[in-house]
Parts: C-alpha cells; structure tokens; sequence
C-alpha cells in the first residue's frame, strides 16, 4: 500500500478512512459522458481513478454518465472502452451505465415529491434565470414552489410520457431559494427531452440532471470515494444533499481535483469535436489530436501517459502543465523500447566507387543500443546508397565543429557501415547536386580507420537498391499559441497551418517492409516513428512521427 512516495491529498484520505474503518473496501468510478472521444485530461482521471484502486486493493468501476440524449453516441461508448483498456486499465464487473438506473431515479423523484422536497415548476427559462437571484442577492420562490403534491405528481407523469413540450416545465428539489450557493436554489432534479436516448430508445421523454444523478450512481454502486474535477466543488453541497434526502444504499464522499490542462493543445470535448467537425484535422484520432486515440495513432506509449499522468500534482488548484513534461515522458519511454532504424526521408544519391556492382555486403546492426533482447537488423550495403540531403555539403570551409557531417573531400561515417569520403560530386542542368561519388576506407566496420583519417561524424544512410520506399508524416503542435483562444480570441485562429508535412519517397532500410503494427521505432538522427494504422499500405508504410528526438521548442527552433 505504501510505495514510500509523497501522498497525494486524497491518498491520505483514502488512507485515513482505511485505518479508520470508515470504509472496508475502496470503490471508485471512472464516468466519462459519451459524447466524445477521450482526451489527455481524461487520461489523469483515469490513472487517479484506477490508479487509486490498484494501491488500496479496491476497485474501479467504468460508468458511461449518459444522462442527456442530445450528444451522446454508441461511437464513443465502444471508443472510450478501447481507450480505458489500451491505457492499461480493467473495470470491475460489467460496464455500467447512468442509462441503467433510471427506473430508480424516477421513483427517487416520486418520493421526493410525495415528500415535499420536490415540485414541478413551469417558470419559463427566463423567468427561472431571474427568480435565481445573483451571488449578492438571494433568490425568491417560484410561484409553483407549494403547488399540492398531487398535482406535482400528475404534471411529473405526463412530463415523462411525452405530453408536455420541451422546456414548459421542470422538476425542482425544494431546498432553498437564499442560499449563499446558487446550486442549492431549488434546483433542477429533470429536463423534458423529448427524444431518443441511444440505449433507453423511446422511453423516456425526461431525463435527470448531472446533479440529481451523479451522486445516486455512486452509491448505488458502493462508490465509496467519489473523485471529480474543481468545478464541482460548489456542487457537493447538493451532492450530498441527494445522499442524506433518499434512501440510497450507499454513502459515497465527493473529492475535487485539479484539471489537467495543457498548454499548445486543448482539452474540451466541445472544441475537439469542433476540429473534427469543421475538418481542421482528420477524425478524432488524428495524430496531431490530444485524445487518447490520436496519441495511439502517432505511437504514443501507455506507458509513457502514465508515467506523465503520475508525475502531475492532484491539487485543490488548476493548473496547466508544458507540452515538454509530457513530450519528455514520450521520448523516455521509447528511447528505452523503440527498435533503431535508417530512414532517409530527403534522399540524395551515393555512388561508391571502390563498391563492386551488383554486389551485396550484409551488416548487422544491433535494434537498440542497449537492448540485446531487441535482437539484430540486417542492412544491405551496396556500390549505390542514399544519405539525406541535409547531410552533405559542398562547402569544404565548413568547420568540423560546425558541420559533423560529409563534406566534399572529406571523411564521414556511415552508421553500423563503412568510414566513406566524398570524391565528387554530380549537378543538373540548374546547378542542384544530384549525386556525390564517394568512396570507402575498406576495413572501417566496426573498426577504426587508419591514421590520419578523421570521420566529421556518424550519419544514416540506406542501400539505393534494396530498400524500402515509405511515406513519412511530420507533425508540429496543432495550435500557435500556448493557450489557443486566450482573451475571448477564437482558438481556431490559432491553428498550425504547417502541422502536417507529408514527405514521399522517404528510403527505409529493407526490416521496415515487415513492419509490425505495433512497433516503436527511432529512425536514427530522426526522430521517434510509428507506422499509421489507416494508411499504411503492404509493402508500403506510411511512418506517423510521434516525435523529434530532442525538444525544438525549448531552443526557440522550429
Ligand atoms: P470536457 O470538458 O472535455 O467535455 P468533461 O468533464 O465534460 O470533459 P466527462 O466525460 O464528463 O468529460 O469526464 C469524465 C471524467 O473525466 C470526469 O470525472 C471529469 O472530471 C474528468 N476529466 C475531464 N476532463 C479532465 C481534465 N482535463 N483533467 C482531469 N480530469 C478530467
Ligand atoms: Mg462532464
């Protein structure tokens, strides 16, 4: 139970009521609302949820909160499943659902009714806002508020059968019109929504609020530690209200939060949905998306979302936490797992002259510098190879310093391959270099070259002729600004027109053909890559970068 790390607020608590003997087995939910994809801050509740769970020996339930028809899908219910589970984690028992409970709602509502604490009110929209009151000034009953609890009860009925409009009444707990908090100013316990729900179908034409079903689902459950965001707190109020008001099985505790907000992204449903909507990515599992299946697709880790999710504060505060403290638990984690490859994604022609024609020559290269278990590459060396454009440079004042790379008339090496030198070089009809005529220092894999022979640096390279031919995609953060839409501003007029590059015609070393679904690579001096699982082709993959292999921002480059 005791990792010997730092307790959270709520681990001491946890603990406390161990001890205690408050509760005997910890219990807690993870409820997502259907009506999106998940996203990172959905990540930190999952791992506190589950996470809390696991180090106590309790359980952790998933219940889909799919109390208002309006937004919800079947879509998300399956996607959000695949993401709990992809991210690690096992409910307890069944997937559960708010949807399931509310016969028992509805009869909590009856009760409340027959026992004064609840009425039907038909103050329109407007008029509700202004009976309200403000946080200075109390609110004032409705005229309904002591209607006969007989006609509540009618009214109640054909609100749920369908035979009042939308928006014409309302069922209101009947607490108190000045309370200092606004939650507690009667409010709404149902919503006329005449419209199918996407598991009940047609048979309710009300539906409960967040507040007069949240706290119900807990302990009907037998949540004992019901852990949510801070914008709840002024809720627990009337939370536990519910709990001391019906005769609920259980007596579940509401804990707060701090949400996790990140800067350079955004992590609202309702805007994600937006960007998936309007087409400025494409689908929820874009790769340049903050949900769960975007950052699956570009080759983010579960591993490496934990282990950022259990670096962050669970605070009474808000916060929002730099791209690089996430970035940096990405790069951890696949420096230590992703297989080493060559990809050359600018390439640009080398003939060795001093390499026979037609023949081959197979190296071995280790997949991982440290990773025996990882195994070995083979890598085809022949007279006609590729290195990067970038890599070469016809400026033979270039210093050493400056420039680790090969220079006309000077020396470099080839990763896990031969010590070459650049001899000449070969120009179109414009003026570009169009190939470089090189040739080896034989005996150099593996091996120092002789004396006097000093390689600028190590670069990747790939056999011009046994290849693999790959489309490689280049992200950049989706938003400009560190807090799209700060200042009332439009957080779509932040968006990174240059957040997709597609480079084709990008020359991997010939183990990419068989790439594995599932495999995690560095392409070496590139950067960390993952094959996309929509358009990767047989024989010809498609390489989402999930990452640089250094932090660009930071240096003010990109
Ligand atoms: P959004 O604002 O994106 O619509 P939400 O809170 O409406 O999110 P829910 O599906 O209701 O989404 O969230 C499920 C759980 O995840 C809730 O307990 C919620 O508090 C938590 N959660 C949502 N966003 C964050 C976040 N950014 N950081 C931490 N927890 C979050
Ligand atoms: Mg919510």
């Amino acid at each position: 139970m005791d990792d010997g790390k730092p307790q959270n607020f709520i681990q001491q608590i946890i603990r406390q009521d161990l001890e205690e003997g408050v509760v005997s087995r910890v219990v807690t939910r993870f409820p997502p609302e259907p009506n999106g994809y998940l996203h990172i801050g959905h990540a930190k509740s999952i791992c506190l949820n589950f996470g809390l769970a696991e180090q106590f020996d309790g359980v952790c339930n998933l219940r889909f909160d799919d109390t208002n028809p309006e937004r919800e899908e079947d879509e998300y219910v399956r996607a959000i499943q695949q993401d709990v589970r992809w991210l690690g984690y096992q409910w307890h028992g069944e997937v559960r659902f708010a949807s399931d409970y509310f016969d028992q709602f509805y009869a909590w509502a009856v009760l409340l009714i027959e026992q004064g604490k609840a009425y039907v009110c038909e103050l329109s929209a407007e008029q509700t806002r202004e009976y309200r009151g403000t946080l200075t000034e109390p609110g004032r009953n409705s005229p309904y508020r002591d209607r006969p609890v007989e006609e509540s009860l009618v009214l109640l009925e054909k609100m749920r059968d369908g035979e009042i409009e939308e928006g014409k009444m309302v069922l209101r707990a009947k607490i108190d019109m000045a309370s200092p908090n606004i939650n507690l100013r009667d409010p709404v316990l149902y919503r006329i929504k005449r419209r199918p729900h996407h598991r009940t179908g047609d048979k309710w034409n009300i539906y409960p609020s967040y507040d007069f079903s949240h706290g119900q689902e807990d302990a009907i459950e037998g949540v004992t530690h019901s852990i949510c965001t801070l914008e709840f707190e002024d809720h627990r109020p009337l939370y536990e209200w519910f709990i001391e008001n019906l005769p609920v099985p259980g007596k579940p505790r509401q804990y707060e939060f701090g949400r996790l907000n990140l800067n350079y992204t955004v992590t609202s449903k309702r805007k994600l949905k937006q960007l998936v909507d309007e087409r400025h990515v494409d689908g929820w599992d874009d790769p340049r998306m903050p949900t769960i299946s975007g950052l699956r697709r570009r080759g983010v880790t579960p591993a490496a979302i934990r282990n950022f999710c259990d670096s962050l504060a669970v605070a009474k505060t808000d916060g929002t936490v730099d791209m690089a403290q996430f970035e940096h638990f990405i790069r951890d984690d696949l420096n230590a797992n992703a297989h080493r490859a060559m990809c050359v994604l600018d390439p640009l022609k080398v003939v060795l002259s001093n390499v026979a024609e037609g023949e081959t020559e197979m190296l071995t290269a280790p997949a991982h510098p440290n990773r025996d278990d990882l195994g070995t590459r083979q890598l085809p060396f022949t007279r006609e190879i590729y290195i990067d454009r970038a890599d070469f440079s016809d400026d033979t004042a270039l210093s050493r310093k400056k420039f680790k790379r090969l220079v006309l008339g000077d020396y470099v090496r080839l990763r896990a391959a031969y010590v070459i030198r650049a001899d000449d070089l070969v120009r179109d009809g414009e003026g570009n270099i169009v190939e470089i005529q090189a040739s080896i220092v034989p005996g150099t894999v593996g091996e120092d070259p002789p004396e006097g022979i000093k390689p600028r640096g190590v670069i990747h390279w790939v056999s011009a002729t046994e290849n693999v031919e790959c489309e490689v995609r280049l992200y950049d953060r989706l938003f400009l600004e560190p807090s799209p839409g700060a200042g009332g501003r439009n957080f779509l007029d932040s968006v990174n027109p240059d957040s997709l590059v597609i480079k084709t015609g990008c020359k991997g070393e010939i183990g990419l053909a068989e790439t594995e679904r599932d495999r995690h690579y560095q392409f070496e001096r590139e950067g960390y890559f993952y094959p996309d699982s929509r358009y990767s082709d047989a024989g010809r993959p498609v390489f989402n970068q999930t990452i640089g292999l250094k932090d660009n921002w930071a240096k003010g480059g990109n």
